[in-house]
């Protein structure tokens, strides 16, 4: 019964919240200094390749990839290296960082130029040179997803079915250009026949934007999505877009990809940013995030340099309300973002988000003993069933654990919210598939 629920039916009626929608985005002055992780991305870190006292300039290069599935990294702002040291990130993930201490000026290295594209290999080596990542969250390089040769379908990720986000939905309505041009780029050089731009029906404004725009433009089409979250996870869009299903096992036997079905899921804040850089040539330095939650005292979309300490955002914001206590900082949506401990990290390429809520805003209910209503099951996108999968991580069984396909969680949260007893479902989810990867990989000797 379940099963035969489409994905699109399944997930979370979660609230919008997107009281910054008709904000449009500020562009914060340059802070005092940023710190730049060389970890922004699925993949192995970037080297650093600059030392303290070296002065930089606003794109220039500062972290050579690591390799293949690797991002380059650029300088932010212009100014004078601190420090190259390790930090430990928001995650808890450990890298070496840049520290420059910012001058003011912005100015651009002369270096950054428009990339020559004339075939597919040189717009990979320019997505790569740019150090394009998935900018929606997910963090891995563009370079490696547009590689694979059975692509026949691009999708534009444009469902920001988070609540609170809107900087996506800013990026349509302020760079429409850019994202035009991104995705004509894409389509010609890697020579993918069609493109879909999935957008949730709760943005009527950019869906009329992007209809009347790719009218022109052969192949591709506009996808309203149904208001549920969450529409933007890679195989429901996929599945709502295409009617195709990421199969789990690719003929390689390794776990199945977009790819293996046709597709490539670009965010459109990615997109865009490919269509800035191939005008501009300045590489990925900067990020909108949306600023919100009720104990932030100017709620925004605001432009920062990547690196920029949450802190400094927040006092960028108006700082927290005077008479509020501050609970808890997210970065990213409150469904599949993270709590920080503090203000004092860094903002990274894939940040979209950073939500300050009250004492009283952010407490949890006391979870409750499971009723076993299902609901977490019903919500679930992916069909997984995380109250047998709970037991079997509690039995630390194996055996139920793959039956079941924890692997296949994508941490959405949809069951945690469904939950009516408040348990703490996607969170146990998460402890459950680390542990079982863990497993796998200990038995494989790696
Ligand atoms: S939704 Fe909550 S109470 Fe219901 S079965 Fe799932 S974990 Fe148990
Ligand atoms: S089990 Fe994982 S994929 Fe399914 S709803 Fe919960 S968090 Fe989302």
């Amino acid at each position: 019964m379940l099963k035969s629920l489409k994905r699109s039916a399944k997930g979370a009626s979660v609230p919008h919240e997107k009281a910054t929608a008709a904000l449009a985005t500020v562009k914060m002055e340059p802070p005092k200094h940023v710190i730049i992780p060389m970890q922004m991305h699925i993949g192995a870190p970037a080297e650093p390749i600059v030392k303290k006292g070296d002065t930089v300039m606003v794109g220039t290069l500062i972290g050579k990839a690591g390799g293949f599935v690797s991002a380059n990294i650029h300088a932010s702002v212009s100014g004078t290296v601190l420090e190259v040291a390790s930090i430990r990130m928001v995650n808890g993930v450990v890298c070496k960082a840049v520290a420059i201490e910012a001058d003011g000026n912005q100015t651009v290295d002369p270096a950054c130029q428009p990339p020559t594209v004339n075939d597919k290999p040189s717009l990979l080596a320019a997505i790569q040179a740019c150090g394009l990542v998935g900018v929606g969250g997910a963090g891995f390089p563009t370079h490696v997803k547009l590689a694979a040769d059975t692509l026949d379908t691009l999708i534009i990720n444009a469902a920001e079915c988070e609540p609170y986000l809107t900087t996506d939905a800013r990026e349509m309505l302020e760079c429409s250009e850019s994202i035009m041009a991104g995705i004509e780029m894409v389509m010609k050089q890697c020579k993918i026949p069609h493109c879909i731009i999935g957008i949730e029906r709760n943005k009527p404004e950019c869906i009329d934007l992007m209809c009347s725009l790719v009218r022109e433009m052969p192949g591709v089409t506009v996808k309203p999505l149904p208001m549920r979250y969450p529409q933007g996870a890679e195989k429901t869009l996929i599945e709502t877009c295409t009617g195709r299903e990421v199969p789990k096992t690719a003929p390689s036997g390794k776990p199945g990809i977009p790819a293996d079905c046709g597709c490539v899921v670009m965010n459109v804040t990615s997109i865009s940013t490919l269509g800035k850089y191939l005008k501009t040539g300045i590489p990925l330095v900067a990020k909108r995030l949306t600023v919100e939650g009720d104990a932030i005292a100017e709620p925004k979309n605001i432009e920062v340099p990547i690196g920029t300490l949450y802190s400094d955002v927040i006092a960028a914001c108006g700082g927290i309300k005077n008479e509020v206590e501050l609970g808890k900082i997210i970065f990213g949506g409150p469904m599949m973002g993270g709590a920080a401990p503090s203000a004092d990290y860094p903002v990274l390429k894939q940040n979209n988000g950073l939500l300050l809520f009250s004492r009283a805003a952010a407490t949890l209910p006391e979870p409750e003993p499971c009723i076993r209503c299902g609901r977490c099951i019903t919500a679930c996108p992916m069909g997984l069933e995380p109250v047998v999968i709970a037991e079997g991580f509690a039995a630390k069984d194996m055996e139920v654990l793959q039956k079941r396909n924890v692997d296949l969680c994508v941490a959405c949260g949809s069951c945690t919210y469904a939950c009516p007893a408040k348990r703490p479902v996607s969170q146990n989810m998460g402890l459950a598939k680390a542990w079982y990867l863990k497993q796998l990989k200990e038995k494989a000797g790696k």
